[in-house]
């Protein structure tokens, strides 16, 4: 039983507005009838928490709610956000850095100024002085707690090849989801602009409103007015020319509501801005049904804190299965030599692993393994499969086959049953190791 995703809307309870829980409007989903003939019953969930152990609101959406209920759930949700506003956070941090002998208590997640140092003196600190704090990925844990925001951090090499793309597209501001890394880069770097937009409210002591703002990507909620105003300017600078939207979601996240989120943006800017996604290539299906705009790079993307998806000692051994997908025309996106190549026949550039396949007029590896081609079956299959003649196509020596075992397998091969063109699919897809 699945549970569908619906969108962003308004409840009777809540005198026709979206219902809010301290993580901003709620999404609504609808529970899959188990027969999948029937639609099934709506709920409102949060938008940013996927354990209701972190988020408890919910509401059923053929339930009213009377208006006493209403009244209290309204202030639990506004009870539950933060006392200091954004500016105030942020001013008090700058204090604590310039009075020198700062500290970053890891334990409290806050600046620590040296006279308070003492009250501190069990828990972990690193040193932070305003040098440091412009780097704050680096002086702050990356984020393991829980599923929804788990945090992963580009390499830096890999930022260093996604600054190039950007360049090359001709982009002059970058609004980053979730992408500290990259924001921190492009501002020290100077050459762009760059406004983030993250669930960590962590960046609040270390970056004003007018380049950070807490921000859930699935609901596109902004939790203050100030950085409101701050997105608003931003995206509508220049009548919205030069900007790029680049998302790092969470992996496995609703791409739904993530497209709905793109067009919100869009709409907002007032002209089609580009855009960037990171995800791992089996998502591409996904990635295009949902934004069709989009096109799978063969870029690897790197992650510091991600002992699989790096190319480094103790990493998967064909690299990171994570790719930059791209709305910018493929030979934009220009990445380094000698790792990368650019193949003419297909005007974009692949990995140097990558073969052009001459029959299928492409450089056909999607997971970094070299394919080949079967001619039986006209396109390029990994190397570890082998064509099957009882199935009549490629698949795994072990798969289960139409030739030995027909009692098990006869809904597979019953002659009614329409045949797929070409290839196996995959039956399961790889287990997404990030939320
Ligand atoms: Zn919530
Ligand atoms: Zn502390
Ligand atoms: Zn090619
Ligand atoms: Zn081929
Ligand atoms: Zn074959
Ligand atoms: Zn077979």
């Amino acid at each position: 039983m699945g549970v569908n995703f619906v969108g962003l809307v308004p409840s009777a309870s809540f005198d026709n507005k979206v219902p809010e829980c301290p993580h901003g409007p709620m999404l609504l989903f609808e529970k899959a009838d188990d027969c999948g003939s029937k639609a099934g019953r709506q709920f409102y969930a949060c938008a940013a928490c996927r354990d209701r152990k972190q988020c408890a609101f919910f509401l059923w959406r053929d339930e009213r709610l009377p208006a006493e209920k209403v009244r209290q759930w309204r202030q639990r949700a506004a009870g539950e956000s933060r006392a200091a506003s954004h500016r105030q956070r942020y001013d008090r941090a700058r204090t604590i850095l310039s009075g020198g002998g700062a500290q970053y208590c890891l334990t409290c997640t806050a600046l620590v100024p040296a006279s308070a140092a003492a009250e501190h003196r069990s828990h972990p600190t690193r040193p932070a002085d305003t040098e440091s704090a412009r780097r704050p990925t680096q002086l702050l844990r990356p984020r393991a707690c829980n599923k929804s925001s788990a945090q992963y951090l580009f390499s830096p090499d890999t930022v260093t090849v996604l600054d190039g793309v950007l360049g090359a597209a001709g982009v002059r501001r970058v609004l980053c989801c979730g992408t500290p890394r990259l924001h921190e880069h492009l501002l020290s770097a100077g050459q762009r602009d760059s406004l983030l937009l993250d669930l960590d409210e962590r960046f609040e002591e270390f970056w004003p409103p007018e380049t950070f703002s807490v921000y859930n990507m699935f609901n596109h909620h902004l939790i203050s007015e100030e950085g409101h105003r701050a997105y608003r300017e931003f995206v509508q600078r220049d009548g919205g020319r030069g900007l790029a939207v680049f998302v790092d979601p969470p992996f496995g996240a609703r791409l739904e509501a993530l497209a709905l989120t793109l067009r919100t943006i869009a709409d907002e800017c007032g002209s089609q801005p580009a855009v960037f996604l990171v995800l791992p290539y089996f998502n591409e299906p996904d990635v295009l049904r949902n934004l069709p705009g989009l096109h799978m790079t063969d870029f690897r993307v790197e992650y510091d804190n991600h002992n699989k998806y790096t190319s480094a000692a103790g990493g998967r051994k064909f690299g990171s299965p994570v790719r930059l997908f791209a709305s910018v025309a493929p030979q934009l996106v220009t990445l380094p030599e000698p790792t990368y190549r650019l193949c003419a026949p297909c005007g974009r550039w692949v990995h140097a692993d990558n073969r052009h396949c001459d029959r299928c007029r492409s450089c056909t590896s999607k997971d970094g393994r070299p394919y080949r081609h079967c001619a039986p079956c006209g396109r390029c299959v990994k190397v570890t499969w082998q064509h099957c003649a009882a199935c009549d196509r490629c698949a795994l020596p072990d798969h289960p086959c139409a030739g030995q075992d027909r009692g098990v397998n006869r809904a597979v091969s019953a002659p009614t049953q329409p045949k797929r063109p070409a290839g196996h699919q995959p039956k399961k897809k790889p287990k997404r190791r990030r939320k």
